[in-house]
């Protein structure tokens, strides 16, 4: 039965967790609200889905009409121990009353070192640790690349075809894919370098095969055309996240991994997206038992908060003068108090293994459309960060319409879902860890019919 109280008088953790369509989606007091935006607000942010939120909770975000739509967003990975989450507002709350802000750099306190010390220990490998707090993602790549220049002494950085690393001027070139991140933002940063990243699925080529084709053409980028002498870092995410969850073979990430090491170069793993439990691991990286030089993590760090970091070998992360590093905003106390209660949260309710659950109960539904859905080109990725790659039937073409087509399906039945891709082929599924099963089966239920309706 629908609760009977209004949403605004329920706490987060009360919010019925069941869909609930009451308008069009859209609904009448959004789309007015959406009016006043377009008046008021610069048109350069886009928008997946113009509906105002009321407040969210678990798996569901009740917006400003009542509706309950089923999140498989996450504020793009963001809340992955659920928007509001108890431990979070309680930690938050205790802290905003404290203070609001000292600036790191000019007093101390102690959140913001627990927060790196808890980094440093479960981010993989057991070498001797420290991190670096900042606010933002791409803050977070930025200050990777000046750590990793100022270490080694060298100037070049070498990204993959697909990445997305950020949107400021040395993330955004970072960046493969030109519309929307680049086009006409240009000049970009020098001493930028791109490696083809191993697609199995449109590469055609067995996983191996396209893994050894993948790093011959590094190898050669790094050793014949930019000199590893000249190569300060080499970054890459596990699973590449805007750029449709291409999940790289078996091994491919092990063999950066020992070109870099073999040649002094730094290896930043871009775990913004990937990491704090998503894929089923606290990082996407141990699934090919990597041990990256530099970690960086932002989005589901904060819980909602913006907070980022740069986790590393100590030498490496300690090469930096005094002063080099920091930032007026880099972990706030508020948003560390929030990372604590993140922590907390992915280790009581033990969302690692929730995580893994959730993909297998994706997939449960997901995998019998291959085959029986010629637009299904591929369902792919790993715990509670899984995708659908749509095609034209009978080709490998991208179909950008088919997977926008399927997208407002779901909309109008009220789940959200993202597109991604660099061919804006793909649907990529991020809901927050603590959503129920009902919750997953109820939004497979929607997608897949959407899908069988192409
Ligand atoms: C989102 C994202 C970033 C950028 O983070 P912001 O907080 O938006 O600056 C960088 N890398 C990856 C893999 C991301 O998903």
């Amino acid at each position: 039965m629908p609760d009977s109280r209004s949403a605004s008088t329920l706490a987060p953790t009360e919010i019925v967790q069941r869909r609930e369509v009451r308008t069009a989606i859209p609904g009448p007091v959004s789309q007015d609200h959406h009016a006043r935006r377009q008046r008021a607000v610069s048109s350069g942010f886009g928008i997946v889905l113009p509906v105002f939120v009321e407040r969210m909770g678990g798996g569901i975000i009740v917006d400003v009409d009542g509706n309950h739509l089923i999140d498989l967003a996450s504020g793009i990975a963001v809340t992955s121990v659920g928007a509001s989450a108890p431990d979070v507002v309680r930690r938050v709350q205790e802290q905003v009353a404290r203070f609001t802000h000292t600036c790191f750099m000019v007093t101390e306190y102690d959140g913001f070192v627990q927060v790196c010390e808890k980094l440093n220990e479960l981010t993989p490998g057991d070498h001797d640790k420290r991190t670096a707090l900042f606010s933002t993602g791409a803050e977070a790549i930025e200050n990777a690349i000046k750590i990793a220049r100022v270490a080694t002494g060298r100037t070049a950085v070498v990204t993959f075809g697909h990445a997305y690393h950020g949107r400021t001027l040395l993330t955004m070139t970072m960046t493969a894919k030109n519309a929307p991140y680049k086009d006409g933002f240009g000049p970009f940063a020098p001493e930028v370098y791109r490696a083809p990243l191993p697609y199995p699925y449109r590469w055609g080529a067995d996983p191996q095969a396209c893994a050894e084709q993948a790093y011959a053409e590094l190898e050669d980028l790094v050793l014949k055309q930019i000199g590893a002498r000249h190569t300060a870092a080499i970054v890459i995410e596990p699973i590449q996240g805007e750029g449709g969850f291409i999940v790289p073979p078996p091994g491919f990430l092990r063999s950066v991994q020992d070109l870099a090491n073999a040649h002094g170069i730094v290896l930043v793993v871009d775990e913004i997206q990937t990491g704090l439990a998503r894929t089923g691991r606290m990082f996407a990286c141990e699934y090919d038992e990597v041990v990256p030089d530099l970690i960086t993590t932002a989005k589901a760090l904060g819980g909602g908060l913006p907070l980022a970091a740069v986790t590393g070998r100590a030498e490496l992360m300690d090469a930096v003068h005094a002063g080099g590093l920091g930032g007026t905003y880099a972990g706030n106390p508020l948003a560390c108090a929030a990372a604590l209660g993140v922590f907390e949260t992915i280790e009581r309710d033990n969302l690692v293994a929730r995580a893994v659950a959730i993909g297998e109960r994706i997939r449960g539904h997901l995998d019998p459309l291959l085959g029986q859905v010629a637009a299904v080109g591929e369902v792919r990725g790993r715990g509670a960060m899984q995708a659908i790659e749509f095609v034209v039937p009978g080709s490998k073409e991208p179909d950008a319409q088919a997977a926008a087509t399927v997208s407002a399906a779901c909309h109008r039945e009220g789940v959200l879902t993202l597109t991604c891709g660099t061919y804006g082929n793909v649907i990529r599924m991020l809901p927050p860890l603590v959503t129920g099963d009902e919750l997953i089966d109820d939004a497979m239920g929607v997608l897949v019919t959407a899908c069988r309706g192409l």
